[in-house]
């Protein structure tokens, strides 16, 4: 059996789906749901996937993304879909810092200072707030 890793990023995968999370007004699991489906329906349909059997997903810590509720809409919503029955794998990716003296950068700290140089640290952009497909497996 033939397996295929492919790795995406959902603002690539997805532009316009992307740009509508970054319109902000709540970063509810539900209609982030639909798009993963949408785009794996599209992305199995242009690589001749007869199913997908993993998604990884990447999800920042500040995103307010639940696994476990991403987990139950993509088990009911999934039904019927070429990602029905596939294992979701969550990666939380961390806030990063990036400290104001030495530009070091750094995941946290516990007074959020710089580990290296005890400088201010300034979270770093769009950090911790993302949420994305990291890859997929499809079988022909
Ligand atoms: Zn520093």
């Amino acid at each position: 059996m033939c397996q295929w890793h492919i790795l995406h990023r959902l603002d690539a995968l997805c532009a316009s789906e992307a740009a509508a999370f970054d319109k902000g007004h709540g970063m509810h699991e539900l209609p982030i749901v639909e798009d993963i489906i949408r785009c794996m329906d599209r992305e199995s349909g242009q690589r001749g996937f007869s199913r997908i059997s993993e998604i990884k997903l990447s999800i920042g810590e500040l995103s307010g993304m639940v696994g476990e509720c991403v987990q139950m809409y993509f088990d009911i919503l999934s039904e019927g879909h070429s990602c029905e029955g596939a294992k979701l794998v969550f990666e939380y990716s961390p806030v990063k810092f990036i400290c104001s003296s030495c530009g070091r950068e750094y995941e946290r700290s516990p007074d959020f200072r710089c580990p290296a140089c005890g400088g201010e640290g300034i979270r770093k952009r769009g950090s911790g707030s993302e949420f994305s497909i990291k890859s997929f497996e499809g079988e022909p």
